[in-house]
């Protein structure tokens, strides 16, 4: 059968995106790319906030309407895990649903849409296969996301992902040693590890500090010239051993993703996030103390409830105290079934956006003076593309997808690692010339 397949939300959804896709290739299915050649349309939807919530039923309307008598509708992901109900009622032409942890159920779900091709399949389930040891293709060129674990136990009060996905459980080991392997050998440059707290990895599989290990272990198979790049970590999860193994590794970017979401201690605790600003403050000395050339990224929350200035105004000064290297800002979004959905002092969107607008323009500036410190550095980096005179690479600062680029004159079609001159900054990109074609150093 010909498959039409939408993802959307995070890099945890394209990676599920990827093993569906490459099920679904080994049991003979193609993919097309355009609705109209399909018989089967898949959208991976996202179910985090509102946003992407209304953006996951506006795709799947919008195929809806053009759904043609033979075509299939499927809802995969986060949103169909946490409102099938809903999801149906809002968009009756569905005509199948999978939750986040039975993904692998596409084959089985999609051949009996060809049986069968009335009422609705429901494959929402609470337990899934994480261990699935399914090939991926490298569907991102040189960089792979690699989930090590998914669901989460840390229970902050404005996340829904513990609703939707439950406990954490990680990947053994072996299987993600597995998938790098393959991912390695098709010619993928760098692996991304994610999980909602990669920092937390193995805890339920009865290791205390498991990232660490982890990285020690991916470190073995992975050529020193390629990349592991560290996302989404739980600022108390970070420990000494995985700063020294970060440091010590070369193949483990200095970089490092830890959202922080507030930075008043009051905020944090309504939040239920770790609220010791001195702890957090000492884990990102001893980061920057190990590597001094590590970039920083975090997550900011603006608006939670009962946010008032004075504690807007101690997030804008802990931004301007750490000096991250990128940060994102996020306007509040009340989430159903959490916590912070029903705590008093709802603050207006017309202030959480004023505050959003503010914060961003705050961080702008600091991102611009680190962008300033690094010109004149020369950096390894990724070539992503190239097109119209320019070529657009991407060095260990910088993640894909989320953060900036470095923007090169001319067009420089070899893919792999360059040397790259920095030459000028803007707030979020940088502009290089090539010095050598290279390996990571
Ligand atoms: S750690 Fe992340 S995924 Fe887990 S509850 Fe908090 S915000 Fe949600």
């Amino acid at each position: 059968m010909n498959c039409y397949l939408v993802t959307l939300g995070c890099p945890k959804n394209e990676v599920d995106s990827e093993m569906m896709a490459e099920l679904l290739a080994e049991a003979g299915h193609r993919f097309v790319e355009r609705p109209d050649d399909a018989d089967i349309l898949i959208v991976n939807t996202c179910g985090f906030i509102h946003d992407a919530r209304e953006e996951s039923y506006d795709t799947l309307k919008e195929l809806a309407r053009g759904k043609l008598p033979h075509q299939a509708l499927v809802a995969a992901g986060c949103l169909a895990q946490r409102d099938c109900d809903g999801l149906c009622r809002r968009v009756p032409q569905v005509d199948a649903v999978i939750g986040t942890r039975s993904w692998s159920e596409i084959v089985s779900v999609v051949e009996g849409l060809n049986q069968q091709r009335r009422g609705v399949r429901r494959a929402v389930r609470d337990q899934g296969d994480l261990v699935a040891s399914v090939r991926r293709h490298a569907h991102t060129g040189q960089t792979a996301y690699v989930k090590i674990a998914d669901g989460c136990d840390a229970g902050c009060a404005f996340c829904a992902i513990p609703l939707i996905k439950g406990p954490q459980a990680s990947k053994p080991p072996e299987a993600i040693l597995r998938e790098a392997t393959e991912l390695l050998a098709q010619g993928v440059r760098e692996l991304v590890l994610i999980a909602q707290d990669t920092t937390a990895y193995g805890r339920d599989l009865g290791m205390a500090d498991g990232l660490p290990a982890l990285l020690r272990r991916l470190a073995e198979i992975a050529p020193e010239e390629s990349w592991l790049r560290i996302l989404y970590a739980y600022p108390q999860h970070i420990s000494d051993d995985l700063i020294a193994t970060m440091a010590a590794l070369p193949q483990v970017c200095h970089y490092l993703d830890l959202p922080l979401q507030h930075g008043h201690p009051a905020v944090l605790r309504r939040m239920r996030r770790p609220h010791d600003l001195a702890m957090i403050h000492d884990r990102i000395g001893a980061l920057r103390a190990a590597m001094p050339d590590i970039a920083l990224r975090s997550t900011f929350i603006v608006g939670f409830p009962g946010e008032t200035e004075q504690e807007f105004d101690a997030l804008l000064a802990l931004l301007e105290e750490i000096e991250f290297d990128h940060v994102g800002v996020f306007s509040y979004s009340r989430e159903r079934g959490t916590p912070a959905a029903e705590m008093p002092g709802q603050v207006p969107q017309s202030v959480a956006a004023r505050r959003h607008e503010e914060a961003m323009l705050t961080q702008q500036e600091i991102s611009l003076r680190r962008n300033r410190e690094q010109i004149g550095r020369e950096l390894p980096a990724l070539i992503e593309g190239v097109g119209e005179g320019l070529t657009v690479a991407r060095s260990y600062r910088d993640a894909p997808e989320i953060d900036g680029m470095i923007l090169i004159e001319g067009e420089h079609a070899a893919p792999g690692f360059v040397r790259v001159r920095i030459t000028r900054a803007q707030p979020y990109d940088l502009v290089g010339e090539i010095v050598e074609p290279s390996e990571p150093a």
